[in-house]
């Protein structure tokens, strides 16, 4: 599928808004409601909408939320998605709070060999207070149990906050010294009604700052074949890989090759921008694949060129929190 000049081939999925965490920056910080179950993309709409989305040329997926973890029979989802021929890659955002060792080794064996984690601090007491969960310790032990079991790459999103982590940017990215990891520094978007107030914004120049000065030079490092927008760099002597992802400091719009399909079956070109399209009411009343493809296809027209996160006045910016949309 072309969009402009940009060939879409990956299909971001949250199959749930619900999450056992209540991250500050993710969720909004008034009352929200999550969506009621019947309108919630069953796994069989899920899969026949990937399976449409693959004959018209997707070939990476991203399994997100909320947290994916968290519905049930996650595992009988996966399953069918790994047996579609046309996808090359497929991989998972999580929060790690509930894979176990078990769990890992049967998400290896369906052949899903990349994992993305959240973890915005190493300090257990900074963790509760960042996720409103006291889990730390079960998330760092999944993340070496995913070492362990050989899953590769593994890749951690930070979020990078002033007053929040901004002390423990060097410990973060001095974890690539010793664990074969790709830490990513994500700059906070300030989406949906959060609580996290956009001074405390850190940029991506600031956090290289840091690193630079107390870990030394970040070596540029060339993208391979199924990266994403995540500019990449190594430290002297370094097992894994510094990432930034720097949607505010300088927005990769132009490259971006993703479609989204959100938890109540709607059709997104762009995390930050408000247009969507119902997908599942048409699949519900029997539409046929034909016009399915068409709407997919038709979502595209409106992948915008650039997002408007910078410039309020604008407008768009996106009303939705972060687990409504799928991270
Ligand atoms: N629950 C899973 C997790 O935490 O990895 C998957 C969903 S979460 C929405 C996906 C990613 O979005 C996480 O890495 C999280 O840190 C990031 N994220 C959430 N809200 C954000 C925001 N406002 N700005 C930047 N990144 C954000
Ligand atoms: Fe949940 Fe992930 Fe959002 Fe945290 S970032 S609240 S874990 S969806």
């Amino acid at each position: 599928m072309i969009a402009g000049n940009r060939s879409i081939n990956y299909l971001r999925i949250s199959v749930t808004d619900r999450c056992n965490f209540r991250c500050r920056y993710c969720v909004p910080s008034s009352p929200f409601s999550v969506i009621e179950h019947q309108k919630i993309a069953r796994y069989e709409e899920i899969l026949k909408i990937t399976r449409l989305a693959c004959e018209l040329g997707i070939t990476k997926i991203r399994i997100t939320g909320g947290e994916p973890f968290v519905r049930k029979g996650i595992f009988s989802l996966l399953r069918k998605l790994c047996a579609l021929d046309a996808l090359e890659d497929i991989s998972i955002t999580t929060n790690g709070s509930l894979l176990t060792q078990d769990k890992i080794k049967e998400l290896g064996k369906m052949g899903i060999k990349r994992l993305n984690f959240s973890l915005d601090t190493l300090d257990p007491a900074k963790f509760i207070s960042i996720t409103g969960r006291d889990k730390f310790h079960r998330v760092w032990d999944s993340i070496m149990n995913a070492h362990q079991l050989g899953i590769s790459p593994i890749k951690i999103n930070t979020v990078a906050l002033g007053g929040f982590n901004d002390d423990e940017i060097e410990a973060i990215a001095g974890l690539t010294l010793k664990y074969p990891f790709h830490i990513r520094f994500i700059e906070y978007m300030p989406m949906g009604n959060s609580e996290v107030e956009k001074k405390q914004q850190i940029l991506t120049r600031q956090i290289q700052d840091k690193i630079i000065s107390t870990l030394g030079p970040l070596v540029p490092v060339e993208k391979g074949k199924n990266d994403g927008p995540a500019k990449k760099f190594k430290l002297a002597g370094a097992k894994g890989i510094v990432g930034f992802i720097t949607p505010i400091s300088s927005h990769f719009c132009s490259e971006c090759n993703r479609l989204r399909l959100t938890a109540r079956g709607t059709l997104r070109p762009c995390l930050l921008n408000n247009y969507e399209k119902d997908i599942l009411s048409p699949l519900r009343r029997g539409a046929s694949d034909r016009k399915l493809k068409s709407i997919i296809k038709s979502t595209l027209v409106h992948k915008p060129l650039f997002h408007c996160l910078n410039d309020p006045k604008a407008g768009n910016i996106p009303i939705s929190h972060m687990t409504s949309i799928g991270g």
